[in-house]
């Protein structure tokens, strides 16, 4: 088993097992699949170790980017029923 070249740039970026959140900032980061669906770190994770242990069933499932979620509104995991909020590193300012 091995994983795609943008997973593997991930992990030796961001670290094994993969970060929910920088540091030292602590800024929220999500994580996007090949088929741009949104993955907590957790889910991101899991696709990876599953992919490693040959039992990923798609491999569409591994995340390839990484972004830090700084403000607006709470982002939502794709992953299929996990529904984990990330939520901005900022509130939103909604002009009050
Ligand atoms: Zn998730």
């Amino acid at each position: 088993m091995s994983l795609p070249k943008a997973t593997q740039k991930l992990l030796a970026n961001y670290g094994d097992p993969l970060p929910s959140h920088t540091f030292p900032n602590g800024y929220p980061l999500y994580y996007v699949d090949k088929l741009a669906c949104i993955l907590c770190a957790d889910c991101a994770n899991n696709a990876i170790k599953e992919e490693l242990a040959g039992e990923l069933w798609d491999e569409c499932d591994l995340p390839i980017m990484c972004e830090s979620h700084l403000e607006g509104p709470d982002m939502e995991c794709e992953n299929g029923g996990c529904g984990y909020k990330i939520e901005a590193a900022y509130e939103e300012d909604d002009g009050t």
